[in-house]
Formats: structure tokens, C-alpha cells, sequence
């Protein structure tokens, strides 16, 4: 590395770090910046296609969060959107399907028919959906079905994202800036962070750099890094993996169901795969793994080092195998990856999307899946469920999950920006973010 010298390093090649990247280099006057990614491209890891749902979540059909919280959801969803517009989508970043939220049953109907009143003054595009407009729409979810059904339903609006188009369209527009020096290291791995007093000394595969303000947006790997400089010991984490199965295209759109409040983002969906024409996605299902990326065995130890098992771990562990839904939804899903039993099983919470499926239409979809970083609060003996963040404020800025995930990248990235514009006294041009993203 010829001048390893820079403003800014960014830990993580994944949706958060290229985001990140783009907004510093377009909106500030920082001179140097380098992204560092241990694969050798962009977003191959949770922000892979394959290995997320490719929501892009807008608070619409999310029925955990408030009014409030969707409406967050929303203008994160808005930037990127307004992202693809000023940049180009070229067809391939955002992609239109109808989307709902599926009621079944008197109760999740009428929650439905009252969330419709406080959510659609707000959602211009939203749909009551009774079941003669859902067959039009999905003619496979009213199909052999006997209970009531109800959806909220947005039927022309952006819903789908291929996230590792979208890093790599961050990663070609930074490119095109050439008032500010970036380096994007791809096939570079980050070994140790170190604080050499006003800066931070990093040793990588490749030699040693050094930034005066550094991001890692390294996923459940942040948090080793944290804890291996000092910070974030009041955390634990726990990756939670999320299989999916394949069936033949039997939905034309995004369909959603209630989520149940114990287990937010639990319910499971069904989607079209804009990354496997002609098939529907179900899932994700929900797997606690000793790992922190799925499929890489080398994470193993490297999650024995963030789980820390101690007193207020297990205290966590305990005070959510005492809610039963908790209980039998972590065994049902323990029981869906038995690769003899699990079609058989999924089937049955699959039928409440579309009754009408048979076991032959289902396959597990091997290799397909990410793992979400859980951050257990030691301090509380309770989950962390939205964003996970430690910023210790000396130059460092630990990201272990974005809220509610990929989706809102710009929008924690600009966070960030502020962050960091603020530590290094550099400008921002709060009005070039505003004409653009917002
Ligand atoms: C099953 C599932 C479904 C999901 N569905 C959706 C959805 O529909 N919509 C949505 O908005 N979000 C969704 N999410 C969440 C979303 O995928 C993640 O929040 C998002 O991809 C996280 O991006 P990231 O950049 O923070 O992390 P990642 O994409 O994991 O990137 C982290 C990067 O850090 C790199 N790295 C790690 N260690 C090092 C090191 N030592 N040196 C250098 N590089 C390193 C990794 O290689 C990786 O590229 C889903 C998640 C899961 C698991």
C-alpha cells in the first residue's frame, strides 16, 4: 500500500460499508477514504441476494412496528428509492411487485381493518383487500381456503431490492467522484484495530493502514473488534440464520403475514426471487447458529468469542424460553432444518399463505440464507431488537445490525457522516443530501 494514510476507513464491504463509502465521498470534503472487504466483492455476505429477502421494507405491511416506526422505515426506504432515481436503476437495483400483509381469521382480520384506518392516511398507495380483490390479485391464496382472509395491499409501488446491485452501484457511483481519493480494498482482511493517539493503526492481510476515523460495518464480526479494543463487553450476541424453501411461481407479488408481537419478523412470507426467475422464496425460517456467517465455519470460534456466556447470557436465554410462543417457535424451527422431517412441518405454516400447496411444491432452498447479528443487552437480560451500535466517541463507530436491515443503509450511513463530519470538523453538504436522497 503506497500511502496508507486515510480521513476515513470503512470495516465491511457489505450494504452499510458501500453505502457509507458513497455518502462520504459525495457529500463531504474528506480528502481520503478506504472501504476494506475481506471477499473479493462487494455484499457477499447479508447483503447477497440470496441470502436475504430482497424487502424493501417501507412499514406498509410490517405489521410489528407502530405507526411511528413505519413512518422511519419509510423515509429510509425513500432515500434509496430516491437514490436509484438520481443515479439510475438501470432495471436491476428496485424492482415493482404488489405487496400485502394477509390477515387470516377473525382477529388478524380485524387488526388488519384497523390498522388500514391509521396507516392509510399515511400510505397513499395502501388497499383494503377483500378476498374477491386478493383472487384477482394472488388467485392462489384464496384457493381451498375456508377461513376469513383480509390484506393490506400496495399493488404498484417499489418492493423489491437486489441489495448487492445496489453496493455495487455505491461502489461505481463513488468511483465517478474525482474530487476525493478512494481505495476499495476488495480480498483484504481486517486482523486488529488499534488506537495510536489520535489515530487508529489497522493491521490487515495486505500491511498496515492507518485512518483518523475509523467504521466497522463488519456485521456480527463488529463486536469482536469492539470487544477486542475495550467497548461493548455489556453485549453478547446471538446469530439467528434464516433458511428459506422454494416452490413453483404460485404468487405474482410480495405476500406477508401478521407477525406475532413475542416474535417480531418471525411470521414467514412469501416472495418472488428476483435473483431466480419463475420461483417463489418462502421464509425465512429462524435458527439460533454457533456461527457469525452462514456457511463460513471459520466464524465458528469467532462467535464462541461474542457469545459470552455468562450469568446475565444465560439469565437472557432463560427469560425467553419462558414465553411459550418463543419456546415452541425456537423448536419448530430447530425441527424445519431436519432435512427429513422439514418440508413436512414447513408445509403447515406455509398453507396459511397459500392452502392449497402440497409437499411436492416445497424444497428446501440449500445454501440460501443469512444470519441476522441478535445483540443480547447484558445489562438488561433482554434482546436487543433494532439497531446495534457502539460509538464509543474517539474515532470509532462499531455497526453490527442496521434496523431493519438493509434497507435503510442511506440513512444510517448519513447518521454516521454526521458522526464522523462532526469528530474530524469536516463539511457537509446537507443540501446536496436533502435535493438528492430526500
Ligand atoms: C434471512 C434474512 C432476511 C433478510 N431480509 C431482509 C430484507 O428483506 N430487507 C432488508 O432490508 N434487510 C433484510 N435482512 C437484513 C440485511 O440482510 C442485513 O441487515 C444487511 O445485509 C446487513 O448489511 P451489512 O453491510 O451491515 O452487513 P453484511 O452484509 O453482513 O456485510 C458485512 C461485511 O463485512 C465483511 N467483513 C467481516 N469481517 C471482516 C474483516 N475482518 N475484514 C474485512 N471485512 C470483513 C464481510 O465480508 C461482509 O462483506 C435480512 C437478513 C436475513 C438474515
Amino acid at each position: 500500500m503506497a500511502n496508507n494514510q486515510y480521513d476515513v476507513v470503512i470495516v465491511g464491504g457489505g450494504i452499510s460499508g458501500t453505502a457509507l463509502l458513497f455518502m462520504l465521498s459525495r457529500y463531504t470534503n474528506l480528502k481520503r477514504i478506504a472501504l476494506i472487504e475481506k471477499k473479493e466483492q462487494v455484499a457477499a455476505v447479508n447483503s447477497h441476494g440470496r441470502n436475504n429477502s430482497q424487502t424493501l421494507h417501507c412499514g406498509d405491511i410490517e405489521t410489528n412496528y407502530s405507526l411511528d416506526k413505519a413512518l422511519q422505515v419509510q423515509s429510509s426506504a425513500n432515500m434509496l428509492v430516491r437514490y436509484t432515481e438520481q443515479f439510475g436503476n438501470n432495471g436491476a437495483l428496485l424492482h415493482k411487485y404488489s405487496k400485502m400483509v394477509l390477515g387470516v381469521g377473525h382477529t388478524e382480520c380485524n387488526a388488519l381493518r384497523e390498522r388500514y384506518t391509521t396507516f392509510a392516511p399515511h400510505y397513499p398507495g395502501m388497499q383494503l383487500l377483500e378476498k374477491d380483490e386478493i383472487t384477482h390479485i394472488e388467485p392462489n391464496i384464496t384457493k381451498e381456503r375456508k377461513k376469513e382472509v383480509v390484506a393490506l395491499g400496495v399493488l404498484n409501488d417499489f418492493s423489491a431490492v437486489n441489495f448487492q446491485q445496489v453496493a455495487t452501484s455505491f461502489i461505481h457511483n463513488t468511483a465517478q467522484n474525482k474530487k476525493c481519493h478512494t481505495d476499495v480494498l476488495l480480498g483484504t482482511h481486517i486482523k486488529k484495530i488499534q488506537q495510536q493517539g489520535d489515530s487508529f493503526n489497522l493491521a490487515t492481510s495486505q500491511g498496515h493502514i492507518n485512518a483518523k476515523f475509523v467504521i466497522v460495518s463488519a456485521g456480527g464480526h463488529s463486536l469482536l473488534f469492539a470487544q477486542q479494543m475495550g467497548y461493548g463487553h455489556e453485549y453478547a450476541c446471538l446469530p439467528v440464520a434464516g433458511s428459506f424453501y422454494y416452490i413453483p411461481q404460485l404468487l405474482n407479488g410480495k405476500v406477508y403475514t401478521v407477525q406475532n408481537p413475542c416474535l417480531p419478523f418471525a411470521a414467514i412470507h412469501g416472495d418472488p426471487d428476483i435473483l431466480v426467475p419463475n420461483k417463489t422464496r418462502l421464509g425465512p425460517t429462524a435458527l439460533l447458529l454457533p456461527m457469525l456467517e452462514r456457511y463460513n465455519y471459520h466464524t465458528i470460534v469467532d462467535f464462541f468469542k461474542v457469545f459470552n456466556l455468562d450469568k446475565a447470557v444465560l439469565k437472557t436465554m432463560w427469560n425467553l424460553l419462558k414465553v411459550r410462543d418463543v419456546r415452541r417457535y425456537l423448536m419448530k424451527n430447530i425441527l424445519f432444518e431436519i432435512p427429513l422431517i422439514r418440508r413436512r412441518l414447513f408445509l403447515k405454516d406455509a398453507q396459511k399463505i397459500i392452502p392449497s400447496l402440497r409437499l411436492d411444491d416445497l424444497s428446501f432452498a440449500s445454501g440460501i440464507g443469512g444470519i441476522r447479528p441478535v445483540m443480547i443487552d447484558k445489562k438488561k437480560s433482554e434482546l436487543l431488537l433494532g439497531e446495534a451500535k457502539i460509538d464509543p466517541g474517539n474515532g470509532i463507530i462499531f455497526n453490527m445490525t442496521p434496523s431493519p436491515g438493509a434497507t435503510s443503509c442511506l440513512f444510517n450511513a448519513e447518521k454516521d457522516l454526521h458522526s464522523i463530519a462532526a469528530y474530524l470538523h469536516c463539511t457537509v453538504n446537507t443540501d446536496a443530501i436533502q435535493s438528492e436522497l430526500k
